[in-house]
Formats: structure tokens, C-alpha cells, sequence
């Protein structure tokens, strides 16, 4: 296949810079198919976000956010998290399944939780119990400390507080206590032999428990966790265990207290019909768990909802093809289905939707540092009088380089350069020809990822040659801190710069962040029909920043986040809305050395203390003065204090 040339009407030359827009940019980033309307890219060629205060709705430019705080004295990287957008997820989620609900005269409600593990912030457990309040919204603990937290901020008696993974006694008494005090707890059954110490913490605390049982369903779910289901899934109980715990709770005079069936498929199911066919099932048991004589009246349809990270709306892993309105009527019409033939009431619905609620609410914004270009030759290096054949046959293939036979020269300059070092290696051809030799390989290379960026389209064949020709832009951010799911399960996360989109962006690049760990480093982008080895972005200029930013992270990715190289927690600053203009709230300083050091049972103190005594010893030896020796300690000491991430 040879590109398509002409096809566009262009030539060889490049087109005239005018006919980049901002729009093509959108386009090129694909921010309308991830962004779910809240984002965008406005006139000035910066990405908004947006905001709604009360009835006003702005587009905020995220460049003027991050130029904001800059001002104000806040380094990069920065976590920046729009609080609206969390408002408006819980709106959509409970307002899809009111509407479903009703569409479809479904009989039972629609009380949703928040699970607390997804995004732990003090600020997303507020906003939860009080702007989800006017839904009765809930949350979701999976373990002591998750419901210590959620006691502490959900007082809502009408709203549901789910207790899931391995309980202790502490757990349960805690548990059952609170539920003396007029809170909806369920605990959940995850291990059968939980129900024993249960039962035994209730009689003697004078409560009887709300107990539900979580099922291991034998449908599986789909994409990478799709092990959380399935028979071999650690968690829940299989069909003969939970018929077990109903035998048990009848010989003990306690099966009215089995209210609840959950089950938990895993987590970003972007497959629609395994949605379906999980639910189908957990119907089927709990129907036949109210024919064994429990009250039951609630099914907990667990996470898994998915977030459409490339926007491809598609049954791959980091998409999903279905949105939360199908989602939602798709299992409100399975229940209804299911119950209906069995005959049995409808159940009131939990769903324990996380990463669904949580993803938007967050964007990372970072700088680039710097940049290590492949293509070093701009300029025809010299031609020698007298070359090795080899040497020669590179310098024929740059004078008939053209985009005809970009695939072609590529092959044919890599095969005489390898030709010319293997001459060199035999004593054959100097360092200098070879040398020569390298530089006008490099020269070829440089032509042909130009040619290459101004294909609108780049053709399958040279897709592979353009990878090898990426430009290194250094991050000035971990991935390991900030993006773990990036690096250990090969998620995709929308990455693009907020700025500067009125131009064409003319650099292949792979971000790297700052660990200098060769797996820090994001070599995978969305695209709309694959997964993309480049991400475009401009030139850097001098003495202007240039800033990018990951959107979508807002679920897993915080609490994830390890200490690679000892960088720490990014700034994070929350911006709203405030009669039109945003604003700056939930400011919190990220790590400073002295934190992350003291992570690593370091004492500052006694850091500064051994540094002291060293640079004494420095000055009795006569190796630097007591001045010197004032000023090294100094800088020591504004090491310790300072961001751990690189300041400028
Ligand atoms: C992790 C988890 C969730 C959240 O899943 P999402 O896919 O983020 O919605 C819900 N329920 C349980 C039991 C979980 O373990």
C-alpha cells in the first residue's frame, strides 16, 4: 500500500498553517467522545471544563485555572478537582434509574452507594452525604476503617450503609451498634463462616442484624476483571454455601433477618450484555432466596459501570458501550423480567456504582520539563569526496526521499547504515565515515517524520516506522504517584495539552514522568478505532511553559499511587463556580521531602543533625568556610521543606 499521496490534495509541501483550528484539535484529541460535555475546546485554543453555579453555566479554561494558581505560588503538578462534576454524575446516575424506574412501572426504588475505596477524600464522602442527600445516597465500607469514616458523615436515616468485606468483632459491634441509633446498616455475608460471630455480637448487643449475602455468580464479567466473578472469584458465596447460611438462619430463628442479595461483577465492565446476563442470574437466586422464606426486598447490583475512557463507546477494555441511562434500564428491565415470571415482588435496588461516579471529578495538569528529540539532524551534514559505497548509497536515498517512499527510504537507510557499521566493525570504514554515516541516517529520519506529520492519515504501514521516530517529553510528574493503573494494568487515561490547540501540533511523542524508571512512562493514547503508540504535541518554546494534562483520574488512581523515587502527593485545588467566575477552594499542599522521608521512618531532625556535624567536620578540615558552611545547611533545609516534584 503506498500512503494516499494526492488524496488529500496535498503535496510534498506542507499545507498552509491556517487550516489548523481549534476544532480539528478537539477532534484530534477526541475530547467530545471522552469528555461527556464537560469538556471542551474554546476559541482561544484551551481546553475548558464545565462549571454550573446554581443556574450559570461557564466554560472555564483550564489554562487561566492553572495560570491562576501559578500566580499564586502553587507549583505543578497539580490535582485539580471540579466538584460539579461529581454533582452532576450523582444527578445523572440517580435521575437514569428514577427515569428507568418509571419507564418501565418498575415496583421497588433505586437507592445507590457510594463505595468508599474508589475515591477516599474527605471532600467526595462530604459531597456524597450532603449533595447526594435529596437521593438518600449512600456508601459502600469495605473495611473498619472505611465505616469509621462513613459513621462520621452519613447521618441520613432513609440512606443505606453497606457493609462489605471481612468483618472482625470490632467491625460488626460497631456495626450493629449503629444501627441501634437509627442508621440503615446491612452487613454482608462474604465468608459463611461470618454468620456465627454475627449472630452471637447481636444477641448480645439486643440488635437483630440486617444481613445480606453476596453471591459468587457463575457468569462472568468481561474485561480485566473479569475474575472478580466466576467460580474463580475469592469472594462471596457459591449456590451450595449460601443455601448453607439460609439452613442455618432458619435452625436459629433468624432467617427474617435475611434482607439483602449483592453481588459484585468487578470493576469497568465495557460489555453491556455481561452486565445482563450477571444480573439475570443474581435475579434468579434472589427470587428463589424469598421461595426459601427470607424477607429479602433489596438486591445490590455492586459496581462495574464503566467509563468510556478512549470514547471509542465500545466493548474494549478502557471503553464501554452502553451509557448510564442504558445501563440502568437495561438492569431495571432484567429485575422486573426475572421477578415478574417467578412472580415474586419487585426488590428495592442498591447499586454500588464507584469509578462511574468518581472519574471526571479529577484532572492531573503537569509541565514538560524538557525534551529529548530522535530527530537531531535538521540540517544535510557534509558529503565527503571520497565515501565507502555504503556511505554513499545513504546520501542517494535522502535525494529521492519523497511521500511516495517513505516506507521504502526507511528500510533502505537503516539497511545501509547497519551495512556501514558492520564495514566499520571489520577495520573496513573509519569512525569518521561512520560517524558521517549516522548523521545522515538521522538526517533521512528527521525528512521522513516530517513528511509523515502532515499526513492527515497515517497509513498502516507506516505506523510502526513512525513509532520509532518519538520525541521523549519529560513530565514533571510520577506515574507511579499519580497514575498506577497506567503502568499496572495498562489502562487508558485521556492525555492532552490544555493549550495551544489553535496549532498544529507537529511532534510524535511518549510522555516519560521524572522517576528515570524506564516503565515511567505513557507509550499507550486513546484512539478511535486502536490504541495510538504516540500522542501529538507542539514544539516547546522558550520561556513559555507548556502544560498537560491527564484527565478521568479521579477513581483509583490516588490511594493507588506508591512513593516511586520518594515523589509524593501532588498539590490538589478544588475549583467551582462562584457567580460565574471559578474559584479556588480545598487547597492542600502536596508532600514535602521531609514528609515523604519521614513515610520512610527518616527523622528530619535528625537529618539536618547529621548533615550539620558532616559540613562541622568539613569546616575544621578547612574545606569550607563557616559561612560556606551556614549556606550549605540552609539549602539543606529548604530541600526538606520544599515539593518533592521539580520546582522552577
Ligand atoms: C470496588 C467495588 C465496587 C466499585 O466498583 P466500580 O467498578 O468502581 O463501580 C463496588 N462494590 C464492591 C464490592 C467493590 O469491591
Amino acid at each position: 500500500m503506498t500512503p494516499p499521496a494526492t488524496a488529500t490534495g496535498k503535496s510534498s509541501k506542507r499545507p498552509a498553517e491556517k487550516a489548523w483550528s481549534p476544532d480539528k484539535s478537539a477532534d484530534l484529541y477526541g475530547v467530545d467522545s471522552w469528555g461527556h460535555g464537560f469538556f471542551g475546546v474554546n476559541k482561544a485554543g484551551h481546553v475548558t471544563v464545565n462549571l454550573t453555579d446554581e443556574d450559570t453555566t461557564a466554560e472555564v479554561s483550564l489554562h487561566e485555572v492553572v495560570e491562576g494558581l501559578r500566580d499564586r505560588g502553587t507549583h505543578l503538578p497539580v490535582l485539580l478537582r471540579f466538584r460539579d462534576l461529581l454533582h452532576s454524575r450523582i444527578t445523572e446516575l440517580n435521575e437514569s434509574f428514577r427515569k428507568a424506574i418509571k419507564d418501565v412501572k418498575y415496583r421497588g426504588e433505586y437507592r445507590g452507594v457510594y463505595p468508599i475505596k474508589v475515591n477516599q477524600q474527605r471532600q467526595v464522602i462530604e459531597e456524597i452525604s450532603e449533595f447526594g442527600k435529596k437521593y438518600h445516597y449512600g456508601l459502600e465500607a469495605g473495611s473498619k476503617p472505611e465505616l469509621i469514616a462513613a459513621l462520621a458523615h452519613m447521618h441520613d436515616p432513609e440512606a443505606y450503609i453497606i457493609c462489605n468485606g471481612y468483618k472482625d468483632e470490632e467491625f460488626i459491634d460497631l456495626a450493629l451498634t449503629t444501627q441501634k441509633m437509627g442508621l440503615k446498616i446491612m452487613l454482608v455475608l462474604e465468608m459463611p463462616s461470618e454468620l456465627g460471630l454475627i449472630l452471637e455480637r447481636s444477641r448480645k448487643i439486643g440488635v437483630l442484624p440486617n444481613l445480606g449475602v453476596r453471591i459468587r455468580l457463575s457468569t462472568k464479567g468481561s474485561g480485566h476483571w473479569q475474575e472478580s466473578a466466576g467460580d474463580k472469584s475469592v469472594f462471596g458465596l457459591s449456590a451450595n454455601q449460601i443455601i448453607d447460611v439460609v439452613d442455618q438462619l432458619k435452625d436459629a430463628g433468624y432467617l427474617g433477618c435475611l434482607k439483602m442479595l449483592h453481588y459484585h461483577q468487578g470493576s469497568q465492565i465495557p460489555n453491556i450484555a455481561a452486565i445482563r446476563e450477571g444480573c439475570t442470574e443474581a435475579v434468579r437466586v434472589y427470587c428463589d432466596l424469598v421461595k426459601e422464606g427470607a424477607p429479602m426486598g433489596v438486591l445490590d447490583i455492586g459496581g462495574g459501570m464503566a467509563v468510556d475512557y478512549d470514547g471509542s463507546h465500545t466493548n474494549f477494555a478502557s471503553s464501554c458501550n452502553y451509557s448510564i441511562a442504558e445501563y440502568c434500564t437495561d438492569i431495571v428491565e432484567t429485575v422486573s423480567q426475572v421477578c415478574d415470571k417467578a412472580g415474586i415482588a419487585h426488590p428495592n435496588l442498591i447499586s454500588e456504582s464507584g469509578r462511574a461516579i468518581v472519574a471526571y471529578y479529577s484532572v492531573l495538569v503537569f509541565n514538560i520539563l524538557d525534551v529529548t528529540s530522535a530527530q537531531t539532524s535538521e540540517a544535510a551534514p557534509a558529503i565527503p569526496e571520497k565515501a565507502p559505497q555504503n556511505l554513499i548509497n545513504i546520501i542517494d536515498i535522502n535525494k529521492t526521499l519523497s511521500t511516495k517512499n517513505l516506507q521504502e527510504s526507511y528500510n533502505d537507510a537503516l539497511y545501509y547504515r547497519d551495512q556501514l557499521r558492520a564495514q566499520f566493525f571489520y577495520g573496513a570504514a573509519t569512525l569518521r565515515e561512520r560517524g558521517l554515516g549516522e548523521a545522515w541516517f538521522w538526517h533521512i529520519l528527521t525528512r521522513i517524520s516530517k513528511l509523515i506529520a502532515d499526513l492527515d492519515e497515517i497509513p498502516e504501514d507506516l505506523r510502526e516506522l513512525s513509532s520509532t521516530l518519538v520525541d521523549y517529553y519529560y513530565g514533571n510528574f510520577s506515574l507511579f504517584q499519580s497514575l498506577p493503573d497506567s503502568w499496572a494494568i495498562d489502562q487508558l487515561f485521556p492525555v492532552m495539552p490544555i493549550h495551544r490547540l489553535d496549532e498544529r501540533p507537529r511532534h510524535r511523542a511518549v510522555l516519560a514522568d521524572i522517576t528515570c524508571d524506564c516503565d515511567g512512562k505513557i507509550d499507550r493514547f486513546i484512539d478511535k478505532e486502536d490504541v495510538a503508540k504516540i500522542l501529538p504535541l507542539h514544539d516547546l518554546k522558550p520561556d513559555e511553559p507548556y502544560y498537560v494534562a491527564i484527565f478521568l483520574v479521579g477513581a483509583y488512581q490516588e490511594t493507588l499511587g506508591d512513593l516511586h523515587n520518594l515523589l509524593g502527593d501532588t498539590n490538589v485545588v478544588g475549583v467551582h463556580l462562584e457567580n460565574g467566575k471559578p474559584v479556588y477552594t480545598h487547597e492542600v499542599e502536596g508532600d514535602t521531602v521531609a514528609d515523604v522521608l519521614s513515610y520512610v521512618e527518616y527523622d528530619p531532625k535528625e537529618l539536618i543533625s547529621r548533615f550539620r556535624n558532616f559540613a562541622e567536620k568539613a569546616v575544621s578540615e578547612g574545606r569550607i568556610s563557616p559561612k560556606e558552611r551556614r549556606e550549605i545547611l540552609d539549602r539543606y533545609r529548604e530541600g526538606l521543606n520544599g515539593y518533592t516534584y521539580f520546582e522552577s
